[in-house]
């Protein structure tokens, strides 16, 4: 069978980031990554600016530490000051204003005294340039200030919106269609008959591939029918990745696989060495990526992690894709029997610089109600162990 990291390889080696486009920059392009270089269309900051609430003054009026000047004009932030400062003269002067003329420090307001007579005690040692923050010295014009594959963080869209860029060129969220299948699955708000289960894949498939940066997009449920299977199946290839569940075992209603096949899928892989989620199915059309992830809700779960999260990763242009595995150390000694090697729910946090795990009980594949009080799977090899406390462990943190 498959080891999972041959498979992961399979899929990823198929992923190519989706084309960069013109984009306007909202908050909804937070977390895409940048197509282009961008660079500055201004200094910043524009003009030799104060850094502080004081007086603008000439560094040799206080040469001697101490001087008394008269005040002649006020200047605050957004106002440019209409006389310079001579000898014996200060401007007052707010953080942000631009330094009038002739002045080279600003003295701040806790060093000095208003005297009668618009006249201001001054008692501070003065180096020139002294709270003033130069023009051009966050950026010049013209100047590289991003670059192209980095993600749009709160940061990156503040400093797009400082150079003036209300568009760029972005690699655009993947539209992730959700299929769920299955005659005897039913939507949420119904009660269940005698054989019938509620969908709960549909939500959690949808959330995940929100979670993972993509944009989801349900198409129902699709019943153990060739003909409805291969309807929705052709509205799910329009994606840029298509996520089917259910049907993928070897049942004989599994027949999402010779669906696949006959809408053009092309099979890269079936059944992998895994537990939960042997029975998942790859392939692809054209650009369009096809998982058909096993129906039982934590298979479903683990798969789309380990495979589909990093393709969505992978087609974002993330500059650092997942998986990501932590090391951690085991909490209590933890015997465990498996045939192959199992993604077992787990609570991983961190103490100090040393993360720690925790196995949590679970029922199982379809025990999802186990997952909600994990926050990752811990990785354990098939085979029949006793995993000692304070033993290192693989950890996936799945948040
Ligand atoms: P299958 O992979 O179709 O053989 O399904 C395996 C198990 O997962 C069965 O017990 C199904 O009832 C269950 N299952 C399939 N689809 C869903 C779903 N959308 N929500 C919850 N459970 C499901
Ligand atoms: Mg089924």
């Amino acid at each position: 069978m498959l080891p999972v990291a041959e498979a992961q390889r399979l899929v990823f080696e198929r992923v190519k980031p989706l084309a960069a486009r013109p984009m306007p920059l909202s908050d909804a392009a937070l977390g895409l990554v940048l197509g282009e270089d961008i660079a500055s269309d201004i200094d910043a900051p524009p003009f030799d600016k104060s850094m502080m609430d004081g007086y603008a003054i000439r560094s040799d009026d206080l040469a001697e530490g101490k001087a008394t000047l008269a005040v002649i004009e006020e200047v605050s932030a957004g106002r440019t000051a209409t006389r310079a400062v001579s000898q014996g003269q200060a401007i007052r002067i707010m953080t942000g204003a631009p330094i009038p003329a002739g002045a080279d420090a600003v003295v701040p307001v806790e060093r000095t005294k208003e005297l009668p007579g618009n006249v201001v005690l001054l008692e501070s040692k003065v180096t020139p340039g002294q709270h003033i923050l130069p023009r051009g010295q966050e950026m010049t014009q013209g100047q590289a200030v991003l670059s192209r594959g980095c993600r749009l963080r709160p940061q990156e869209l503040g400093l797009l919106a400082a150079v003036g860029r209300t568009a760029a060129l972005v690699h655009p969220a993947p539209m992730v269609t959700v299929l769920p299948t299955g005659d005897e699955i039913v939507e949420p708000p119904q009660a269940p008959g005698p054989a019938q289960i509620r969908n709960s894949n549909g939500p959690m498939l949808a959330a995940q591939v929100r979670r993972a940066g993509g944009v989801p997009k349900p198409l129902g449920i699709a019943r153990d029918q060739v003909e409805h299977l291969r309807t929705l199946i052709g509205e799910g290839l329009r994606g840029d990745v298509l996520i089917l569940s259910g049907g993928v075992s070897a049942g004989k209603l599994d027949l999402v696989p010779g669906v696949l096949a006959e809408l053009g899928v092309e099979p890269v892989f079936h059944k992998i060495e895994m537990k939960p989620g042997k029975p998942l199915f790859f392939g692809t059309r054209g650009p369009t990526l096809v998982f058909g992830l096993p129906g039982n809700p934590v298979s479903s779960l683990v798969c789309f992690e380990l495979f589909v999260r990093p393709a969505i990763e992978r087609l974002l242009a993330l500059p650092q894709p997942g998986p990501h595995w932590l090391q951690a150390s085991l909490q209590a000694d933890f015997p465990y029997r498996t045939d192959r090697p199992t993604y077992h729910p787990a609570c991983l946090w961190s103490e100090g610089p040393v993360w720690q795990v925790r196995i949590v009980p679970w029922g199982g594949s379809p025990d999802l109600r186990g997952l909600t009080v994990a926050n990752a799977f811990a990785l354990l090899p098939a085979g029949d162990h006793v995993h000692k406390a304070d033993a290192t462990l693989a950890v996936l943190k799945v948040e």
